[in-house]
């Protein structure tokens, strides 16, 4: 498994490579969260995000080794920047890889056992942030509008007590607006699925599918139509507010069991590796036919 202190480590293998390192604010057990940027600060950007979701954290290795791709064809990357995120629920990821052992406080012990009832201390399934609130819901997209939305704490899909509670959702908020990406995609697991549809509308939803297109045929995976319940996503947010065409791409098949085996990663990187560079040329390109609001 991908641990934070594995994310720590590659931190600083990244930067020997040329990667330029900067966290983009703490975890509610005061975390560090860090970002990688790769390229030109000149230019469309783009943010990969991984590891929101505690249980997923196999997404983060997935990012990290996108990162070193990178850099190694460094010459070939189009014009413009990548930020990848790796692991934006650092102290869930530490929770479900190692139980009540990453948690610090004592009271705070407590709370998530409570909270994690039946399951007991094992927390390998575990979704949530150490407050136990559901990050991809608590973003202020229709918050508190969506199918499978939970209003106390809980493992999973609980909205928190007000949009954007969470230090992580306001730091991926805050660094959003002020990096101004001309797209984000947000890397889950699992299902083989690219979701990107939050109503928009016109040319806007034209663009956005389009893009989304070229992310189904990179990766093989199926694109969805349609929003289907989700709100208080950070896709669904960047759509809705900034403007930004956001996809959330499920990676690894529907059905491979919890906790995701990491033998099943080097076919889903092969399927992803090529998608940074993909994605920010697709922006770039978009962004000299003035074709959208993009660039
Ligand atoms: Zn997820």
């Amino acid at each position: 498994m991908y641990t934070y202190n594995d994310l720590l480590a590659d931190i600083g293998g990244l930067r020997r490579l040329g990667g330029r390192i900067s966290y983009i604010g703490w975890t509610a057990a005061g975390r560090m969260i860090p970002c990688v940027h790769i390229g030109s600060a000149q230019g469309a950007q783009i943010i990969i995000q991984s590891a929101i979701h505690a249980r997923e954290h196999i997404t983060a290795k997935l990012a990290v080794e996108q990162a070193y791709y990178c850099l190694r064809r460094i010459s070939l990357k189009p014009a413009g920047g990548i930020y990848f995120i790796p692991m934006v629920n650092a102290d869930g990821v530490s929770l479900a890889q190692f139980g009540l052992d990453a948690v610090r406080s004592g009271a705070r012990r407590s709370f998530l056992l409570q909270v994690n009832g039946a399951e007991g201390t094992d927390f390998t399934l575990w979704k949530a942030n150490l407050n136990a609130v559901d990050l991809n819901v608590n973003f202020p997209a229709d918050w508190g509008t969506g199918a499978q939305n939970v209003r106390e704490p809980a493992p999973a899909s609980y909205i928190g007590p007000a949009p954007a509670s969470e230090p992580e959702t306001r730091a991926l908020m805050a660094f959003t607006r002020k990096v101004k990406p001309a797209l984000t995609l947000s890397y889950h697991c699992k299902g083989e699925e690219i979701y990107w549809d939050f109503g928009q509308s016109g040319a806007v939803r034209q663009r956005d599918r389009e893009t989304g297109q070229i992310l189904a045929d990179l990766t093989g995976y199926r694109l969805i139509d349609g929003a289907l319940g989700s709100a208080g996503g950070y896709k669904d947010w960047c759509i809705q507010t900034p403007g930004i065409p956001a996809y959330t791409a499920e990676i690894i098949s529907a059905d491979a069991p919890y906790p995701v085996s990491y033998g099943l990663l080097p076919a889903e990187f092969v399927k992803n590796k090529d998608v940074p560079f993909e994605m920010l040329a697709a922006v770039g390109r978009a962004g000299e036919s003035g074709s959208g609001a993009l660039g």
